[in-house]
């Protein structure tokens, strides 16, 4: 078991906290979406309420060195402001200049650092020697509570734990993803469903393969289907399909077939052709693209996806940000939210498409982390974790 946050000592300790503040930005440099920050309140008010004062230290977009648009300067005023507590700013991540306003941080107070990923030593320790040690300088105990950001072996993710050793904490965020995942690996309430869509085949079939030793039932919609169609000899027109992901489907299908394992492929597909829309039973034909699954295909799977106790779904099952091509992911989306089982969302498409619709609440969780959450149904582990210190009783 990992040590958590409740567990270690924090009056008069500086926190440092590895959070997830890399929020999608708008072209004039204000926040478009502060869910990431509203995710980190749990721990970070644990942390001001027990008497510790915070570091947070996160990375913002893919900088090339230091890049003003890439500040972190916008997430401290937003966390200021849900606060309602000044949140100072600092300079850079390490450094004589941040070390003195890090040594002078008062009990319940906030010190924000800038973009880690300013400094090459955050994804590549190797190009930048003593990186690590200077960021751990800055605080007597380490939290991580960067859950999107756990399946990187970063500086700030997970090589930095070694230098707080009893002292490296998983946060409330953290803590909470792995109570709604691991229970997908471990022990699933049966009958337990999975329904994958979504572009990204070769970046799920690890999850899928995975996940087969456990499912009843797999439900492959979105763009993933078309390699299966592919494999089975179903024409996919114009379709987005790699054939390099043609032989995974296979893969998929064999395993599922071995394991009787029920593979629910769509029956019908809306497609398109210039201006033309047209839906088909019988694969796509030459020229047309498929945008998202048919009527038929939602009134099947509804009757099938409310016999579950738990269900996992990580991908959108059409090209949602289209309308109408949203409609598939939506039926299924309101289908869910009205039956009772455990519904657990991952990816960063889905997740988005379901609070656009209006309907989180009808969900258990929504993963914060797309990569982490399907790294972790993968592997069943994550570098983030696997660092933090181990719970001695
Ligand atoms: P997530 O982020 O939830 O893991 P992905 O990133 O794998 O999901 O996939 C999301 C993308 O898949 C969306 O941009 C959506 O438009 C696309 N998509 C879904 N269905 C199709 C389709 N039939 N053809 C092309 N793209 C699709
Ligand atoms: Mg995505």
């Amino acid at each position: 078991m990992k040590l958590r946050l409740n567990q270690l000592s924090l009056r008069n300790h500086r926190v440092l906290m590895r959070v997830d503040f890399n929020v999608p930005l708008k072209d004039d440099g204000s926040i478009l979406d502060d869910s990431r920050i509203l995710a980190a309140l749990p721990s970070i008010r644990y942390v001001l309420d027990h008497g510790g004062s915070l570091i947070l230290m996160s990375h913002l977009g893919r900088p090339k060195g230091v890049d003003p648009k890439a500040s972190l300067a916008p997430c401290a005023k937003r966390l200021s402001e849900l606060l309602s507590q000044p949140v100072i700013m600092a300079p850079d991540c390490i450094g004589p200049a941040v070390e003195s306003l890090a040594g002078k941080l008062k009990s319940g107070s906030i010190l924000m650092l800038e973009n880690l990923r300013f400094h090459p030593g955050e994804e590549n320790p190797d190009k930048e020697p003593g990186f690590v040690e200077s960021l751990a300088r800055l605080g007597d105990v380490y939290v991580n509570d960067a859950f999107g950001t756990a399946h990187r072996a970063h500086a700030s993710t997970a090589l930095i734990a070694r230098s707080f050793p009893q002292k490296a904490a998983m946060g409330l965020l953290m803590e909470k993803e792995l109570a709604h995942l691991e229970p997908l690996l471990k022990n699933p309430k049966r009958p337990f469903y999975a329904i994958i869509g979504g572009a990204k085949v070769s970046s799920k079939a690890g999850v899928v393969k995975n996940l087969l030793n456990k499912l009843d039932g797999l439900f492959i919609g979105g763009a993933m289907a078309f390699p299966f169609f592919a494999a089975k000899g179903i024409s996919v027109g114009a379709s987005l399909c790699d054939a390099t992901d043609i032989p995974l489907a296979q893969e998929i299908i064999s395993l599922a077939d071995q394991r009787g394992i029920a593979l629910h492929l769509p029956s019908d597909i809306i497609a398109v052709k210039e201006t033309a829309s047209s839906i088909f039973s019988d694969g796509v034909p030459d020229g047309w693209k498929g945008m998202d699954i048919g009527i038929k295909t939602v009134r099947a799977w509804e009757k099938e996806l409310c016999k579950a106790a738990t269900i996992y779904w990580n991908g959108p099952l059409g090209v949602y940000e289209q309308p109408p091509f949203d409609q598939g992911t939506q039926k299924i989306a309101q289908a869910l939210a009205k039956i009772s089982a455990t519904k657990i969302v991952g990816g960063g498409d889905s997740v988005a498409a379901i609070q656009q619709m209006g309907l989180a609440s009808g969900f258990t969780h929504l993963s914060t982390g797309g990569g982490a959450s399907l790294e972790f149904l993968e592997f069943g582990r994550l570098p983030g974790i696997d660092s933090l210190s181990e719970y001695r009783t």
